[in-house]
């Protein structure tokens, strides 16, 4: 898989007397979960993965050299039962992702480190992810943190409609992949479905509201695509990289230094 992780940033790149060596205690361990999933006819499975690896990547070019900040090699395959029925997509359920999440963070409770983030790219996992960050806080002390998606970017130039309903193969994600990956998205391949209109104040939302329904993507979106890519542009997907990259360093930065109050 291609990564724009800094090599000086790849946990895994480490011998174990040089993480021995590590000022475990304070540094700061980033665990990507992401999804390898159906994105339309017209992006890869591995969206997901890739997007949250660019943007991981980009950010810790801004992290000074002297914090001890890593990235674990991702969390790749997530809980994407949603796309269910689309060849390619792999899938893991909600006990084994976060039994997979809890193991990792006992390895890293036993290893002596303190600080995790994990740092979600796919939504099927947020509502897991969520409760992970509270079980390792309680099962082994550790400091943990959640990041999701791109804060930070602007994503000014995209409609209101595309915002709220694009959550999946649109706009912003075919904007960020034809900034990174221009051989991998299929230009000509272009979908559209909506599983809501935001003009229309239906009582009941596929999600983040009051009162959502559950949904699939196949009762909705028969290609496979939740928005519209047809606005998408590399050059806005490289100026909203940018300004997430940025947001999410000093998040990550944010994160390093927290202390919280009353913290034994
Ligand atoms: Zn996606």
């Amino acid at each position: 898989m291609k990564t724009w992780i800094p090599d000086s940033r790849q946990f895994a790149y480490l011998t174990w007397k040089q993480v021995d060596a590590l000022p475990r205690e304070e540094t700061l361990l980033i665990l990507p979960t992401a999804a390898i999933e159906q994105h339309g006819h017209h992006l890869p499975l591995a969206t997901d993965t890739l997007l949250n690896n660019l943007l991981l990547g980009r950010a810790l070019t801004h992290v000074p050299a002297d914090c001890p900040m890593y990235a674990l090699p991702p969390i790749c395959y997530g809980k994407s039962n949603e796309h269910i029925g689309y060849p390619g997509t792999l899938s893991v359920s909600a006990t084994t992702f976060m039994a997979v999440v809890r193991d990792l963070g006992a390895s890293l409770h036993t290893a002596g480190f303190r600080k995790v983030v994990l740092y979600n790219s796919h939504g099927g996992n947020t509502s897991l992810v969520d409760v992970m960050a509270r079980d390792l806080r309680a099962e082994f002390g550790l400091r943990t943190f959640t990041l999701f998606g791109s804060p930070g970017a602007s994503f000014d130039t995209v409609s209101e409609q595309e915002r709220t309903y694009g959550f999946h193969a649109g706009e912003i994600e075919t904007a960020f992949l034809l900034h990174a990956t221009p051989e991998l998205v299929h230009t000509d391949q272009y979908t559209s479905h909506y599983i809501a209109r935001v003009e229309e104040p239906e009582l009941l939302k596929p999600e983040g509201s009051h009162a959502n329904f559950a949904w699939l993507t196949r009762d909705i979106a028969p290609s496979g695509v939740m928005g519209d890519p047809v606005a998408a542009t590399a050059a806005n997907g490289e100026r909203w990289v940018n300004e997430a990259a940025q947001r999410i360093a000093e998040i990550l930065l944010a994160m390093y230094r927290f202390v919280p109050r009353h913290d034994a």
